[in-house]
């Protein structure tokens, strides 16, 4: 029997390759993007509560109510614009479950995607499966800034879709409201649809603010904003994320998250829902990142390695031009094996592979291993 591919392109995550390389040679792992510490122990002890408790059961489809209501009361704190709780907030498994629901909504086999690179790996997957087209915005180092002549050349009567990502993984590039009004220029008269992959929204540097394009009176009804509290609380194992969209839109993205998961971990909900209730538990993300950014930014200074400081996310991208000319992806097996430090090389996160001698480094680790991860790549 011929056992179809569906996804030819793709082989197996990057995530998974350096992680897996990083626990084999027993390197720091400054690959993959998760945090290198624990969450809260507030937070499991309220897991532990809502467990004994009973709440064990499968959750409604949508998510429980309680935290649908406390997200759209911090989404109305935080940008002054609401949501209905009932008919426009959606809780899922992870923003991965959120970005597959949203372009799996409105994506019929034919349509043109626009996708800015580098992506996120999970966008181009997302739309093959929908029989999607993806359009390629390329953007290169070292400020990876948006023109958007090319953008409004890309749009075509087929244009179904933007994938939006801000702040930006891996780049650590965040918009600013003139990168909205643009946008919105270009899709206001048109049939297309946004999903804005907002999973940073609370780490952003240098006295930055989030400009999530629901704040935008255009862009707000067309637009899937997805999110995560892995990232914001320290969660990432827990896969737990959400999509906040218009009516019609989330009506249409429930659709495919009840055929996908139906629901999502029940006891973690309400634990997530008890701990929003103190907003300093996410206000202080911005300092807390920044200090492991510039710790990192500070380690490195007196190497080869060049970077422009990240705005926002928790990954920093270094240029290693003056240390090699390896191709990044070797350069990235090379290091975790020699010198015991796992990095990203960015070139996966283009269709064609673009080699621009970039490695993206997590920072969202210990500062000891911050320390010693530096410490290692100054002596290259
Ligand atoms: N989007 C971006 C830009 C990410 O970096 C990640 C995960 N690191 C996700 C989506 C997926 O988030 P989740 O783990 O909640 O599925
Ligand atoms: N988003 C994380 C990263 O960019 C990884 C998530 C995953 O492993 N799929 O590193």
């Amino acid at each position: 029997m011929l056992l179809p591919d569906k996804l030819p392109r793709v082989g197996t995550t990057i995530f998974t390759v350096m992680s897996q390389l990083a626990t084999e040679t027993g390197a720091l792992n400054l690959s993959q993007g998760f945090p290198g510490f624990d969450c809260d122990p507030a937070l499991t002890a309220l897991v532990d509560e809502h467990m004994r408790a009973g709440r064990n059961q499968y959750a409604p489809m949508t998510g429980v109510p309680v935290l649908r209501e406390r997200l759209a009361q911090k989404t109305a704190e935080q940008y002054g614009v609401s949501y209905d709780p009932d008919t426009e907030v959606t809780i899922v498994s992870g923003a991965t479950e959120a970005i597959f629901a949203a372009v799996t909504a409105v994506v019929q086999p034919g349509d043109e995607v626009i996708v800015f690179e580098p992506a996120y790996d999970s966008y181009v997957p997302t739309i093959d499966l929908n029989g999607g087209i993806p359009v390629y915005i390329t953007l290169t180092p070292p400020d990876y800034a948006v023109d958007w002549s090319v953008v409004e050349e890309a749009i075509t009567d087929r244009t179904r879709l933007i994938m939006v990502n801000t702040p930006h993984n891996p780049t650590g590039r965040c918009w600013t409201r003139d990168d909205l009004d643009q946008l919105a220029r270009l899709v206001q008269d048109r049939n297309i649809w946004l999903v804005s992959d907002e999973v940073y929204e609370h780490i952003l540097f240098d006295g930055r603010t989030h400009q999530s394009l629901m704040t935008h009176p255009v862009l707000r009804d067309r637009t899937f904003v997805v999110g995560s509290f892995g990232k914001t609380f320290h969660i990432t194992g827990w896969k737990i994320g959400y999509c906040l969209a218009s009516a019609p839109l989330t009506a249409a993205f429930r659709k495919i998250h009840q055929y996908v998961t139906f629901s999502t971990v029940t006891p973690m909900q309400y634990a997530i829902a008890d701990y929003l209730a103190e907003p300093a538990r996410y206000q202080q993300l911005p300092a807390f990142y920044q200090r492991k950014r510039d710790l990192f930014l500070a380690g490195i200074a007196n190497s080869r390695f060049r970077s422009t400081p990240a705005e926002g996310s928790f990954f920093q991208c270094v240029a290693y031009d003056a240390i090699t000319d390896e191709p990044d992806y070797d350069l990235a097996i090379r290091l975790t094996k020699e010198i015991g430090v796992a990095s990203i090389p960015t070139s996966v996160f283009y269709h064609q592979q673009n080699d621009y001698h970039i490695l993206r480094f997590c920072f969202a680790k210990t500062d000891d291993v911050i320390q010693e991860a530096a410490e290692r790549l100054s002596k290259l």
